[in-house]
């Protein structure tokens, strides 16, 4: 069983940069958790403390049933798949794959049968005699994800496994390795900073900024209940689109529109995401569209409402064109934040 637990958690760097805030979470056995946030949020240094390649300067991280601050990267029974690989280019797909069985002692009959069951897995077997030079970007992610796989570890780590691939190619491999991990049921923490990514292969997604955890949640959890004002605009593209409001007698008002929401009277920032916003010739929000991008299977229009910038998204078969029109809101779809905080209320 492997239950990764990080208690207080927290890393300073030697020149005094707080790279990760205490930061507290668990992740189940199985699960896949994929921790997202901009570049320079803390998210690698996270991961590398789990790895065991960061000292962990404050705080516990427990593997298992053993807190594992001071244990050996290697005897932590973990695979790490990184961003560049990591394959040696003198040795085929075969021996990369074998490796690290090799370093363990174990008889070569075994690593043969345990490469070669990796390789069916990976779709590999006709490029084993191969080195990687010879391999497409896709074909060397897989001889990685091999790798990690034939070690049969407790956990999978994973630090940007992807972003050295087309999209194309990315979107293919990512339903791979979701697939694979749900097959192998192997906990696995998976760092990115693509929303994309996050949301389609996480079970649990840990959202950071600033070196602190923003939200911890299902993929759905953190789309539609984003936590702050941040995550909101973070998670999903186009972002939620951020209003300036006022509740006042029991309502929520944009300018000089009403939302149908009861608050204290208070200032707010209003989030509605752009799929929330319907083209409705009875709609009771005044928009003027300026820009209609189309995307083939739906559209987006931008353009300014009361003076904010808005973005709506429609569907292929909705007739648009630019200039003004009514618009309507989803029942339950507006998210209040405070404007000073960003913290949702
Ligand atoms: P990216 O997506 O760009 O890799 P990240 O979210 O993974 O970003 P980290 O690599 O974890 O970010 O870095 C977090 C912060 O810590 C950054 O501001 C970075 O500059 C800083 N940092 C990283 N390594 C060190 C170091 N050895 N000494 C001091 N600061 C560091």
């Amino acid at each position: 069983m492997a239950q990764v637990s990080l208690n207080n958690v927290r890393k300073v760097y030697p020149n005094g940069f707080e790279a990760v805030k205490p930061a507290s979470f668990r992740i189940e056995d199985g699960e896949f958790v994929v921790l997202v946030g901009p570049s320079g949020c803390g998210k690698s240094t996270m991961l590398r403390m789990i790895a065991g390649l960061e000292d962990i300067s404050d705080g516990a991280l427990t593997i298992g049933d053993r807190v594992v601050n001071d244990v050996d990267p290697a005897d932590r029974d973990i695979a790490m798949v990184f961003q560049n690989y990591a394959l040696y280019p003198h040795m085929t797909v075969a021996k990369n794959i074998g490796y690290g069985l090799k370093n363990r002692k174990i008889p070569a009959a075994d690593i043969a049968a345990k490469v070669q069951e990796a390789a069916t897995m990976l779709n590999l077997t006709d490029y084993l005699d191969r080195k990687p030079s010879q391999l497409s970007g896709g074909q060397r992610q897989r001889v990685a994800m091999g790798r990690a796989i034939v070690r049969d570890p407790s956990l999978f780590l994973f630090d940007e496994p992807l972003s050295n691939l087309d999209a194309k190619l990315r979107n293919q491999m990512r339903i791979e390795i979701k697939a694979l991990q749900r097959r192998l049921g192997v906990t696995s923490v998976y760092v990115t900073h693509d929303q994309v990514e996050a949301m389609t292969m996480a079970d649990r997604i840990i959202v950071m900024n600033a070196g602190r955890i923003e939200q911890i949640g299902t993929p759905a959890e953190v789309y539609h209940s984003p936590a702050s004002t941040f995550v909101a605009s973070f998670m999903g593209a186009p972002p939620m689109n951020l209003l300036t409001g006022r509740a006042e007698a029991g309502r929520v008002r944009v300018g000089n529109v009403m939302l149908h929401q009861h608050h204290e009277d208070r200032d707010l920032t209003v989030g509605i995401r752009p799929e929330d916003i319907i083209p409705d010739s009875h709609g009771h929000l005044e928009v003027e569209v300026t820009l209609i991008e189309e995307l083939g299977a739906h559209r987006l229009l931008h353009g300014q409402m009361q003076g904010h910038p808005l973005t709506i998204h429609v569907g292929k078969d909705h007739p648009v064109e630019t200039g003004h029109i009514r618009a309507a809101i989803k029942p339950n779809a507006v998210s209040l934040f405070d404007p000073a905080s960003g913290v949702r209320l």
